[in-house]
C-alpha cells in the first residue's frame, strides 16, 4: 500500500478530480542510462552531428524570423547560441567520452551539459554566468533532436487515458492545448494564484493547484490523486474513507453550483434594484459556448494574446478579423472588449522564440511592445476595426502607464481608421476605447486619464503585483498578494471615483472581480462592471441579488477604514457568511 500525503498548494483553478498521476518532467531527466555495443558508437556519433546540424538551422531560422518580426537587436541573442554550438571543448568531450563510455549520445551529451552548467554556474563573472541560459536553451535544442521528440506539446498530445499532470511548472500556452488532451486536472510545483496559467485552467474549466513546492519529487506517476481546486490540496494514494469523503464533497459542490446556477440568466440586480454587469473573461473564442451557459452578458475581456501562441507565424489581419468578428457578433447586441496584444510577463509567443528582456513582468511587454512595433500592433487594430461592424466591439490597451502612452496608441489607431477610410473598407467610427488601469502610475492618475478613455477596465492581477511587489507568479511570496490590502483598496476606490467624476464606465477584469470575498466591498464602492472567469457568474450574480446596495456601500465604507489586508479578508468573510445563511 502507498503512503497517503496529503500537499497544501495554491487554489489555482475550483473544483474536485479524481484520478491517476501523470508526471512531465523537465527534459533534463528524462533520459535514461542506457548501454550501446562498439558497434553502434559510429551511429550515435553521426548522430549527434545531424543534430548539431539541425539545432543550427533551426536557430538560423528563428534568428530570421526574430528579426523580421520584431527587429535586429531581437534576433542578436541567437549570436550567443550559435557560438555555443560551436564550442569545440563541449563537442570532443561528447565525442570522446563516447568512444570511451559505451552510453548513448543523449545521455553523455545530457551528462556534458550538466556539467557545463553547474561550471558556469559558479563563475564569479556576471557576463559569463549569464551565459548559463544559452548554453541551457540551445542544450535542450540539441536533446530534442537527439531524442527525435518535438518537446512536451507532443508528450502532451499523445496520453491514452485521462490523467492529471504533474509537472514542475506549466506555461500559459502549454495549457491553452490541455483541454484538447486526456488531462483532467493539474498540478505544479510553482506558480501563483493570477499567473496566466492558473487563469486559464479556470477558463478551460479544469482544476488546479499550483505552487505546491515538492509535487514532482512527493508523487510517482500513475499514483491516485485527488485534487481539491477550491480548497489548494492534493491528497496522493488516498484510502477508501477519503475517497468517500470527497464522493460526497463533489456531491455538495454540485448542490451548490445547482442554486447559484438558478440565477445565472436573471440580471445582477440588488434587492433595491441596482443593477451592474457581469461579463466574462475568454482566452480562446472556443470558449464561447460555457460563457453564453454560465449567464455573461457579453465579453470584459478578451485575452487576444493566445492567437499568437503556439505557432511559428504571426497571425494575419484576415485571421484574426474572422475570429474577432464571429465573437462580436455571437455576442451582438452584447459587447465584447477585445484587450490589444499582451505579451511578455508570463505570456510568450512560444517559450524558446522570446527575446529575454520580454519575459520580465517589467520588461518590453503588452503596450510597450506593440507601441515599439507598429507594424505587429497595426494588423490587430485594422482587424478590430474592420471586425467592429459586426455587433458591439470595443477595444481597449494594457499596461497604460499615463496619458503620454494612451495618446500614442491612439494616434496608431487613428492612422488605423484613415487606412480604412482610404481603402473604403467599413468599420465603426465611433468604437469605444478604453484604458486598462493596472499599473499604479494609471490608478494615481485616473483623473487624467479618464478625459481620454471612454471606458476603465482595472487589471488587478498586475495592479496588485505592483503596487505591493509581488510578483504574480511566484509561489514564494503568494502569501504577500493580498487583493483585500488597504493599499489596492484605496486606489480601486480612487479609480472608480475618477471614473465616474468623468461620466464614464469602470469595469474590472481582473480576477479579483471573479473573488466572493470582494463582491460586496467592489459593489459598494460603485463599480459598474464585473468580468470575470465564466464559472464564476452564477455565484457573483446570487451574492449580488441578495445584499441591498446600501448595505454593500455601508460594508465598503466600513473596509476602507481598516487597516490590514487580513482585516478587510475576515470583515468581508463574516458580512457574506451572515448574507448567505
Ligand atoms: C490583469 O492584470 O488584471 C488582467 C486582467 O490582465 P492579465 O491577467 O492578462 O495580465
Ligand atoms: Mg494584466
Amino acid at each position: 500500500m502507498s503512503e497517503i500525503l496529503r500537499l497544501e498548494g495554491i487554489a489555482a483553478s475550483p473544483g474536485i478530480i479524481i484520478g491517476p498521476a501523470f508526471k512531465l518532467r523537465r527534459e533534463e531527466w528524462i533520459i535514461r542510462k542506457q548501454k550501446i555495443s562498439e558497434a553502434e558508437i559510429p551511429m550515435q556519433i553521426q548522430l549527434f552531428e545531424e543534430a548539431l546540424i539541425k539545432t543550427r538551422h533551426e536557430i538560423l531560422d528563428l534568428q530570421k524570423r526574430i528579426s523580421e518580426d520584431m527587429g535586429k537587436d531581437s534576433a542578436q541573442i541567437f549570436e550567443a547560441h550559435l557560438l555555443v554550438l560551436e564550442d569545440r571543448m563541449l563537442i570532443e568531450e561528447v565525442i570522446s567520452r563516447l568512444k570511451t563510455e559505451n552510453l548513448t549520445v543523449a545521455y553523455i551529451f545530457q551528462e556534458v551539459l550538466k556539467k557545463y552548467i553547474a561550471v558556469f554556474s559558479r563563475i564569479e563573472d556576471d557576463y559569463l554566468r549569464e551565459r548559463v541560459s544559452d548554453i541551457n536553451d540551445v542544450g535542450k535544442r540539441i536533446l530534442r533532436h537527439l531524442l527525435g521528440k518535438e518537446g512536451r506539446g507532443n508528450l502532451l498530445a499523445n496520453l491514452e487515458k485521462r490523467v492529471i499532470l504533474v509537472a514542475h511548472d506549466l506555461s500559459p500556452s502549454e495549457t491553452a492545448i490541455m483541454h484538447k488532451e486526456n488531462i483532467c486536472g493539474f498540478v505544479t510545483d510553482v506558480g501563483g494564484k493570477t499567473s496566466h496559467t492558473a487563469i486559464m485552467a479556470k477558463s478551460i474549466e479544469i482544476p488546479a493547484v499550483v505552487g505546491l513546492r515538492q509535487a514532482t519529487e512527493m508523487i510517482k506517476n500513475d499514483d491516485l490523486l485527488i485534487v481539491d481546486g477550491s480548497l489548494g490540496l492534493v491528497i496522493v494514494n488516498p484510502d477508501e474513507a477519503m475517497l468517500n469523503s470527497y464522493h460526497q464533497e463533489e456531491d455538495k459542490l454540485k448542490g451548490i453550483t445547482q442554486k447559484f446556477s438558478l440565477v445565472k440568466d436573471l440580471p445582477a440586480l440588488t434587492p433595491d434594484n441596482y443593477k451592474v454587469t457581469i461579463l466574462a473573461n475568454i482566452e480562446l473564442p472556443e470558449e464561447i459556448p460555457s460563457v453564453k451557459l454560465h449567464g455573461a452578458e457579453g465579453i470584459g475581456l478578451y485575452r487576444t494574446e493566445y492567437f499568437y501562441m503556439n505557432r511559428k507565424d504571426l497571425p494575419s489581419e484576415e485571421e484574426q478579423f474572422v475570429a474577432y468578428s464571429s465573437v462580436a457578433e455571437s455576442f451582438s447586441p452584447h459587447p465584447v472588449t477585445i484587450r490589444t496584444l499582451d505579451l511578455g510577463g508570463d505570456k510568450f509567443i512560444s517559450q524558446l522564440e522570446i527575446p529575454r528582456e520580454m519575459t520580465s513582468f517589467l520588461g518590453w511587454r503588452a503596450i510597450r511592445f506593440c507601441l515599439a512595433r507598429p507594424d505587429i500592433f497595426k494588423v490587430q487594430l485594422r482587424a478590430i476595426l474592420r471586425a467592429s461592424v459586426f455587433g458591439q466591439l470595443r477595444l481597449m490597451y494594457p499596461m497604460i502607464s499615463g496619458i503620454g502612452e494612451l495618446e500614442q496608441a491612439n494616434k496608431i489607431l487613428e492612422d488605423c481608421k484613415n487606412e480604412l477610410n482610404a481603402e473604403d473598407i467599413p468599420f465603426n467610427k465611433d468604437i469605444k476605447v478604453g484604458t486598462m488601469i493596472e499599473l499604479p502610475s494609471a490608478a494615481l492618475t485616473a483623473d487624467l486619464l479618464a478625459r481620454k478613455s471612454d471606458f476603465f477596465s482595472i487589471g488587478t492581477n498586475d495592479l496588485i503585483q505592483y503596487s505591493l511587489a509581488v510578483d504574480r507568479a511566484n509561489e514564494k511570496v503568494a502569501y504577500l498578494y493580498e487583493p483585500t490590502h488597504p493599499a489596492v483598496l484605496r486606489m480601486i476606490k480612487n479609480v472608480i471615483e475618477a471614473g465616474h467624476d468623468n461620466n464614464i464606465e469602470v469595469a474590472m477584469c481582473g480576477e479579483m472581480a471573479g473573488d466572493e470575498i470582494m463582491i460586496l466591498i467592489l459593489l459598494g464602492m460603485g463599480l459598474d462592471v464585473f468580468s470575470v472567469p465564466s464559472l464564476a457568474i452564477p455565484q457573483i450574480k446570487y451574492i449580488i441579488r441578495s445584499v441591498t446596495m446600501e448595505e454593500a456601500r455601508q460594508i465598503a465604507h466600513q473596509a476602507l477604514t481598516l487597516s490590514t489586508g487580513k482585516e478587510v479578508e475576515l470583515y468581508s468573510q463574516n458580512r457574506l457568511r451572515e448574507l448567505l445563511k
